[in-house]
């Protein structure tokens, strides 16, 4: 099947889909007396993060920061000690600010294309958000919906990226869209691709569009969409974990950086222009940040090498009881109580 024969079953594809989402829609608590401001939350929390991650943030949040006035009284450090553990720290500054910008407007825009002048909103956003608040006829095409409709037209190009997939869906899935339940239909493709069209294991004996689906016919869903090998890089990062009377040496990551400014983490050897040579690390962890693998290593230093004032108003020492009350960046905070535990 091809694009648009899947677009002239548009009708059988839509009620299919609601139907079923009616049924089995998972119980969000986003979607209980929904409003503009927690689907405004939701979307950005949802954003390259699981729905279980979400859950125990949302609630937080919700009690934190009721409206979008009080999001727009409280301080850039409040909430980015909130949002952390969730990642993708712009995120929150962008929610933050997108709630100052709604706080001060007289009225509210209704269209997707007036949202994307708001702070951290693209396409699949202002249309998740301007649907579902506002019934928009605007559909969202993100990673999820890409698989839900190349398995169903089983196409087998291969794409650059989800990005460059999502914009050859673009259309298509604009014309499936329910025009009475927008933002039902769009959350029903959401739901269908977190919990039925998985990226490894799609369920197909319990979807509701199977008998519209060409890759599941060709028994080649579990292969599309297909996508470009990226490559990886590898790098090591060696962390200096100083401690000492004075309490234990931190870097905030400055204003004039482009990303995560704000935060804490133990500072880099080269910040402190120490080299470790063949040093063994006190501790060494692994992780992955896009393309990167990177092994962080921690060696150990003595205060007494540290010269502060040299070092710049970005590095301070912290007690360990003020760690809990300052925003850290990554697992720099997990990596902290490890590296207390070890030195008992
Ligand atoms: S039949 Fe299977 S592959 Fe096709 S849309 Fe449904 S879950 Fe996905």
């Amino acid at each position: 099947m091809d694009a648009s024969t899947l677009t002239r079953q548009a009708e059988t594809f839509r009620t299919e889909l609601i139907t079923w989402y009616d049924a089995n829609q998972r119980d969000l608590p986003w979607r209980d007396e929904p409003s503009l401001y927690k689907t405004v939350v939701s979307e950005f929390m949802l954003q390259q993060t699981q729905v279980k991650t979400v859950l125990p943030y949302f609630e937080k949040w919700i009690l934190a920061y009721p409206s979008f006035s009080a999001l727009a009284e409280a301080s850039e450090n409040q909430v980015l000690k909130s949002w952390e553990g969730l990642g993708y720290y712009s995120r929150a500054r962008n929610l933050h600010k997108l709630a100052q910008a709604i706080a001060s407007l007289e009225k509210i825009p209704r269209n997707a294309k007036s949202w994307l002048a708001f702070p951290g909103i693209g396409p699949y956003s202002a249309a998740a958000i301007c649907s579902i608040a506002f019934a928009e006829r605007e559909a969202v095409v993100d990673g999820n919906v890409v698989r839900i409709l190349a398995r169903l037209v089983a196409d087998k190009n291969q794409f650059k990226s989800t990005v460059d997939a999502a914009k050859a869906y673009r259309e298509v899935a604009q014309t499936l869209i329910n025009r009475d339940r927008p933002g039902d239909h769009n959350q029903a493709m959401m739901e269908l691709g977190a919990t039925v069209c998985l990226k490894h294991s799609p369920q197909c004996l319990l979807c509701p569009v199977s008998k519209l689906c060409e890759g599941q016919s060709k028994g080649i869903e579990s292969e599309l969409p297909r996508f470009q090998k990226r490559k990886t890089e590898k790098q090591t990062i060696s962390r200096a974990w100083v401690v000492g009377d004075q309490g234990i040496l931190v870097h905030r990551i400055p204003n004039s950086a482009n990303r995560m400014k704000g935060l804490h983490e133990i500072p880099t050897c080269q910040q402190l222009n120490i080299n470790v040579g063949g040093g063994v690390p006190l501790l060494e962890r692994k992780r992955s940040i896009t393309k990167y693998r990177i092994t962080e290593r921690f060696h150990k230093f003595e205060p007494s090498i540290i010269d502060l004032p040299k070092l710049g108003p970005n590095f301070l020492w912290v007690q360990p009881q003020e760690i809990e009350d300052l925003p850290f960046s990554g697992p720099h905070r997990k990596w902290i109580a490890e590296l207390l535990e070890m030195e008992g």
